[in-house]
C-alpha cells in the first residue's frame, strides 16, 4: 500500500515508521500539489489541531482532502487528527474537515491527567497500548459510527465506513495491531 501521511505539523514521521514496518510505503503530504499524486490511504497525526487546521486552509488542501474522505478514502487519525475529523468541537465554534460523525471536546482529560498510558481492548483485540497526550474526549456519536475502544467509561476509538479515529496514539508503541486493522479491514 502507498500510505499518505498529513506532514504539516504533529507525529507523522512515528505514523510513517509503523507503515514501513509492515511494509507499506509512505508519503509525506506537505503542500497542494502533493494531492496529485494517487496514494491509498490518508493518516491525520497527532499534534495541534488548530495549527494543523490553520495550515491545511492557508495551503489550500483542505478542500480536496475533505472531498476525497467524502468520497471514500480510508482515513486514520489520531488524536489533533480526530480534532479535524469531528464533525462538531464542543466548547469550540470551529470545524475543520467535519466528515466523523462526532462531537469532540479538546484536552478533556484535565492537567493531572493530560498524559499517560494504558491499555485496552479496541475492536475486539486486547491488550492494545494506548498513549493519551493532552487527548480530546469523543462525547457524542452520530448514528453510523461504531465504538471500537473505550477507556473508563470515555469512547477512544470509532470507525464511520472509511473514517478511523482514535483520542490515543497508536503510533508511540511497539504494538503495531491498531495501523493492521487500519490496513486489513479499511484498505
Ligand atoms: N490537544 C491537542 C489539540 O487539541 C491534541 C493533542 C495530541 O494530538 N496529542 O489539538
Amino acid at each position: 500500500m502507498h500510505i499518505a501521511v498529513l506532514a504539516l505539523q504533529g507525529d507523522f514521521a512515528e505514523h510513517e515508521q509503523v507503515f514501513k514496518a509492515l511494509g507499506h510505503t509512505t508519503y509525506q503530504l506537505r503542500q497542494k500539489k502533493d494531492l496529485d499524486i494517487p496514494f491509498d490511504a490518508l493518516i491525520l497525526p497527532g499534534g495541534e489541531s488548530t495549527v494543523q487546521g490553520k495550515l491545511l486552509r492557508e495551503l489550500d488542501m483542505f478542500d480536496t482532502i475533505r472531498k476525497r474522505i467524502e468520497e471514500g478514502l480510508p482515513v486514520m487519525s489520531t488524536c489533533a487528527g480526530t480534532i479535524l475529523l469531528a464533525r462538531q468541537l464542543l466548547d469550540d465554534p470551529t470545524v475543520h474537515l467535519g466528515t466523523l460523525g462526532i462531537s469532540v471536546r479538546r484536552n478533556a482529560y484535565g492537567r493531572q491527567l493530560s498524559s499517560f498510558h494504558t491499555s485496552g481492548t479496541f475492536a475486539g483485540m486486547k491488550d492494545i497500548s494506548m498513549s493519551f497526550i493532552r487527548a480530546p474526549q469523543i462525547e457524542y456519536c452520530q448514528p453510523g459510527v461504531e465504538v471500537l475502544a473505550e477507556h473508563q467509561g470515555r469512547i477512544t476509538a470509532v470507525r464511520q465506513g472509511n473514517q478511523l479515529a482514535m483520542t490515543f496514539h497508536p503510533e508511540l508503541d511497539t504494538d503495531y495491531r491498531v495501523a493492521e486493522y487500519f490496513i486489513k479491514e479499511m484498505c
